[in-house]
């Protein structure tokens, strides 16, 4: 594991290590042999961004419990 992967884990908590970081052009996880951009990248994005904004509700919520 890189610094950077250590680092995302700690930030951004277990789960997201079950949508894996590969390049647009690897082969997809799924095995369908297609390129990653033509095939979950988008699913993959979307997960993130959820993944993100859930963070940062939580973050927001612990926040205003602080006050
Ligand atoms: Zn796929």
């Amino acid at each position: 594991m890189n610094l950077a992967a250590g680092l995302k884990r700690l930030v951004l908590g277990p789960e997201e290590q079950e949508i894996p970081d590969l390049k647009r052009n690897d082969r997809c996880w799924c095995g369908s042999e297609k390129k990653y951009k033509a095939c979950h990248q988008a699913a993959d994005d979307r997960k993130r961004a959820a993944h993100r904004i859930a963070s940062i509700k939580q973050q927001a919520g612990s926040l205003k419990r602080g006050f």
